[in-house]
């Protein structure tokens, strides 16, 4: 399937979760006060579950702020953006994770001024297509969405940058739930930003090998001087999530396996993970994303 199609019936699925969002009032973003330290503090606001649960964290330095990740669906992002204003310090970085939509696409209309940094790799994807996926967007949910993209104009380099007096560790990670994405140490803090390494209590979005995953979760594992992990959709965790997070996708492994059609293999998911939120992911990627023969017939 083309990128375009993709998209478009992507957008599709994506509407009756707007509409129903839509007549219910949509519900407000959750903040939570991540890391609390003399120099440092992280607040995580996290999108509705029945939103997709997508995380922005915003790091309090002394002097400034960094966000990392612009939500999906603008009016978290405004709500990102009282939450910043609240704080009376600038955003001095805008840090976007990996180049799925769910993390770029909201916060254009409300960090218009922001220094957007990223990966080489996420930030040319955002070049490229970012303009695009954007409209293709706004057609399908209308006001919802963002009216104007914002792109990384900075390319960040893995390494070590101490800013504000604070040591940050960046890194890339390959083949997780995303070909390419950044990590963001402070080991000041014990803290490791994830993204969508980790998921907390919302279905996982699978659409291919989960080996490289695993990997990545592994490597999470044994970097055990982190305390806290904040992950790209849910709640901010601690690192029995690793551990969760790598059941499921054997889980999912096997599930797959043993299944012989996509009703079967959701409702099994459901059933093992009925506390979960994030449902309509299990719908996108079935339809879309990933690729099995189902022996159906
Ligand atoms: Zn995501």
């Amino acid at each position: 399937m083309t990128n375009k199609l993709k998209t478009i019936t992507l957008l599709a699925l994506g509407l009756t979760t707007m509409n129903q969002a839509k007549s219910q009032e949509l519900r407000k973003a959750a903040v939570h006060l991540a890391v609390q330290d003399q120099r440092i503090k992280i607040y995580t606001l996290v999108a509705p579950p029945e939103m997709f649960a997508n995380t922005s964290h915003v790091i309090e330095l002394a002097h400034e702020l960094i966000v990392v990740d612009g939500q999906f669906f603008a009016p978290y992002a405004q709500q990102l953006k009282m939450l910043t204003d609240s704080l009376k310090k600038p955003v001095t970085r805008f840090y976007i994770s990996h180049d799925h939509p769910d993390h770029y696409l909201g916060f254009g209309d409300a960090f218009p001024d922001v220094q957007v940094y990223a990966l080489e790799e996420t930030k040319q994807h955002i070049e490229k297509d970012g303009r695009e996926v954007l409209k293709q967007r706004q057609e399908q949910f209308g006001g919802i969405i963002a009216k104007t993209l914002n792109v990384p104009a900075h390319a960040q380099k893995e390494g070590k940058e101490v800013i504000d007096g604070v040591t940050f560790i960046f890194e890339r990670s390959l083949d997780n739930e995303d070909a390419v994405s950044l990590v963001i140490k402070i080991p000041e803090v014990k803290t490791y930003i994830a993204q969508d390494i980790v998921y907390n209590k919302i279905h996982l979005f699978i659409s291919g090998n989960l080996d490289g995953w695993r990997k990545a979760l592994r490597k999470i594992e044994h970097e055990s001087e982190y305390k806290i992990i904040l992950p790209g959709h849910g709640e901010p965790a601690g690192p029995s999530i690793l551990k969760e997070d790598l059941e499921y996708l054997d889980f999912v492994d096997k599930t797959l396996a043993a299944s012989k059609s996509k009703e079967e293999y959701k409702s099994k998911i459901l059933a093992a993970y009925p506390d979960y939120g994030g449902e309509k992911l299990i719908d996108i990627y079935l339809a879309y994303y990933l690729k099995k023969d189902w022996k159906e017939k």
